[in-house]
């Protein structure tokens, strides 16, 4: 049997070099395989056709069905279109081309019947849609019973690849591959749950003839999509198997001690101190402690994590803590420094731009066993930092921080791996958290300490800026500081840029005896870090970025953030921006500009912001809401892989089966010796090199 993998997309009919390279680079489809495996993010119901009568509001995306009364072409050249008369015969809608406007005049004709999909917009009370994609209603593609919808970019759009092509090529890619496509779910799994089998669940997910069978292949699909990310997982887990042995730290001694007892700050809240308790249980028992340490924005996990490190010490080892950004690594150096050193804890920082003299010290220092707890970013990490004894690490804000930076870190310490302790803001829904952490133990600090005003958040639109900027001038007024937060979406990113600088300008003359700074993902690191650092002193009063805002930066100063476009953002996203404000105890202010013509949709997600600040239930409205196939919300997530199918806002009881599935597997053949076709899928699916042999 051919292995659709090793047959390039180019091969297929109708496809060709040109668009294969595409494929590549909008929708990383590269093979047969992944083309077979570019699922349909929706379907529509043939019956379910729309009337033009009945549109209202924001549309989302509909099929019609009706003849075309007249065409004509406007404009001349490049700037040509053609413009059809549409009717379903409950009304008229124009129907819009800017390209290829001479072979569609030919090819389209009034009278005869058509099934017409796309979005319709309204201007001036009119109906329109631009650039549909136009059936004629006796074609296989308009009398399929259910539709499958294709997620596509906007620049696959432009250069005319439609969700219909993309049908074609598919159903293309079938005629002459389809029996090739092998089943990779062992034979007891698909029998014990009556799973459909692989070749036939891709051709009626892309062709289903009913509704029933169309669930059953997705059931499928979406099993095995999650079953192999389990595996992945719990291939590297220590949890699954308790092979791995940590350093047991019997002793609380004098550093944890003297610490609680006589130098803690404020008291701690009653989460922290059960989130300790679960920590020490850990550290004590003997095995590897893995453990997600989840609280939302300023509850307090920098403390928990310096005493954690205060028990590590206590028990003669040494402990390191890492941070994502130069920026957020220094704040955390200079904290814990100020809370440690005067128990004589010899902290240091090391990051990219530690300059040699001083690295020459900590790796002196490191081997010594002198330097008891080091601060850094990915530094940390690389060969040449040799600790003498690494008893734990902590990461923060774990984002960029996958399972083989984890890894790297267990070989930290030859002769035991460190205990890993791993801080996140995130608020983690609990399918994600089986997902994603599939192999962490979590503990949550599910409040905040006394005494925090909750951010006001408010939504304005944008003929109300005059009024957003008077109250901004307010706040400078009091000597707070405010961030204005505008969208960078790859796609768009020279648009992005420019409203960026435009809204930079604006600000500068709005407030001109304030000094702003400005901040976007494209700056060299060293200058992004300088303008930041600018802010974070008060020596700039305004900070314009895009998302670039670090997780995790601290200016309690900062009393505003005015996030432009709110309406772009995903909740999650806007939830982490707005954790920058409230950090002090003036009151804080988070202003959600947006235009005034939004989806009733989207206005509710926007309103949702302004009614609670409860990370928890925003994570679970962003799941819900995001549509599946939002390539842009799945970049946006966070989440280190991408779904094709299945979804984890509503398919927690699969995720759970294939947790189990995968678990069992696992426990009876840990090294895939007696399952080598599963092996050699998960080698395909996850080709990143991990060092087994530290693992197991
Ligand atoms: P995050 O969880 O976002 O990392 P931090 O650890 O930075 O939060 O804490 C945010 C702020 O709250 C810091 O200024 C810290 O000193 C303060 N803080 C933490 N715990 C308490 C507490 N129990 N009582 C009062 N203030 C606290
Ligand atoms: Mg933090």
């Amino acid at each position: 049997m051919k292995n659709l993998r090793d047959i390039e997309l180019m091969y297929v009919k109708g496809v060709g070099p040109a668009r294969a390279k595409l494929l590549q680079e909008e929708l990383n489809l590269r093979s047969v395989h992944d083309l077979l495996r570019h699922f349909p993010s929706h379907y529509l119901d043939r019956s379910n056709v729309y009337r033009v009568r009945d549109f209202a509001g924001e549309m989302p995306f509909v099929q019609l069905r009706g003849r075309f009364v007249s065409f004509s072409v406007i404009g001349e050249g490049a700037k040509a279109r053609l413009v059809g008369l549409f009717t379903d015969g409950t009304a008229t809608m124009e129907v819009v081309w800017f390209k290829r406007v001479k072979q569609l005049r030919e090819l389209y004709k009034t009278g005869n019947e058509y099934v017409l999909f796309g979005k319709p917009q309204e201007f001036n009370g009119r109906w329109s849609m631009v650039h549909p994609e136009v059936d004629p209603l006796n074609s296989t593609q308009a009398q399929a019973e259910f539709r499958g919808i294709y997620p596509l970019t906007e620049k696959l759009r432009n250069r005319g690849v439609t969700s219909r092509l993309m049908f074609q090529w598919i159903q293309n890619a079938l005629a002459v591959y389809g029996s090739s496509v092998a089943e990779n779910l062992p034979p007891e799994i698909l029998a014990k749950y009556r799973f459909m089998g692989a070749a036939e669940a891709v051709r009626t997910v892309h062709k289903p003839s009913d509704a029933e069978s169309l669930r059953r292949a997705r059931e499928r699909l979406k099993f095995e999509e999650l079953f192999y990310l389990q595996l992945n997982i719990q291939r590297y887990s220590n949890r699954r198997t308790g092979a791995v042995r940590g350093i047991p730290f019997p002793r609380i001694g004098r550093f944890f001690n003297s610490f609680y007892s006589e130098m803690l700050p404020f008291p701690l809240t009653e989460a922290q101190k059960r989130v300790l308790r679960e920590i020490r249980a850990d550290l004590g028992s003997g095995r590897q402690m893995n453990r997600l340490l989840q609280g939302d924005v300023g509850s307090g996990k920098t403390i928990v994590a310096l005493m954690t490190m205060l028990i590590a010490l206590d028990n003669a080892t040494q402990a390191c803590i890492m941070a994502p950004t130069e920026i957020l690594a220094t704040q955390h150096y200079e904290s814990i420094r100020s809370m440690a050193a005067p128990l004589g804890v010899n902290v240091r920082l090391l990051t990219g731009s530690t300059k040699k003299k001083d690295r020459e010290t900590i790796a002196a220092e490191l081997a010594a066993g002198t330097l008891h707890i080091l601060v850094g970013t990915h530094a940390v990490i690389e060969d040449n930092v040799v600790f003498r004894n690494l008893g734990l690490a902590v990461i923060d804000e774990q984002h960029r921080f996958g399972v083989v930076q984890r890894a790297r870190l267990w070989g930290k310490n030859a002769a035991t791996a460190p205990h890993i302790l791993v801080m996140t803001a995130t608020p983690i829904p609990r399918t994600l958290a089986m997902t994603v952490y599939g192999d962490l133990d979590v503990s949550v600090i599910d409040e905040l300490p006394p005494g925090r005003k909750p951010v006001t958040t408010l939504l304005r639109f944008d003929d109300q800026r005059q009024n957003v900027y008077r109250s901004i001038g307010r706040q400078l007024a009091m000597g707070h500081q405010v961030y204005i937060v505008y969208p960078l979406i790859t796609e768009n990113e020279k648009t992005d840029l420019r409203s960026l600088e435009e809204g930079y300008e604006l600000i500068r003359e709005t407030f001109p005896s304030y000094r702003v700074t400005y901040v976007h993902g494209r700056m060299k690191p060293a200058e992004k870090d300088h303008q930041m650092k600018l802010f974070a002193e008060n020596q700039a009063q305004i900070l314009v970025s895009t998302t670039v805002i670090e997780v995790g930066v601290n200016v309690p100063n900062a009393s505003t953030m005015v996030i432009e476009n709110a309406e772009r953002f995903g909740l999650s996203q806007l939830h982490q921006l707005r954790g920058r404000v409230g950090r002090g105890a003036a009151q804080s202010y988070c202003v959600l500009m947006s235009k005034r013509k939004i989806g009733a949709d989207t206005r509710k997600r926007l309103e949702l912001m302004t009614r609670t600040t409860d990370g928890f239930e925003i994570a679970e409205a962003d799941l819900k809401t995001r549509g599946p196939g939002d390539l842009e919300g799945t970049m946006q997530s966070g989440i280190p892989f991408d779904l094709r199918i299945a979804s984890l806002a509503t398919d927690g009881q699969l995720i759970q089966l294939a947790r189990d599935c995968a678990e069992r597997l696992l426990d009876s053949d840990p090294a895939l010796a007696a399952h080598p076709a599963l092996a050699a899928e998960l080698r395909a699916l996850f080709p990143r090199p991990v060092d087994l042999s530290r693992i197991s």
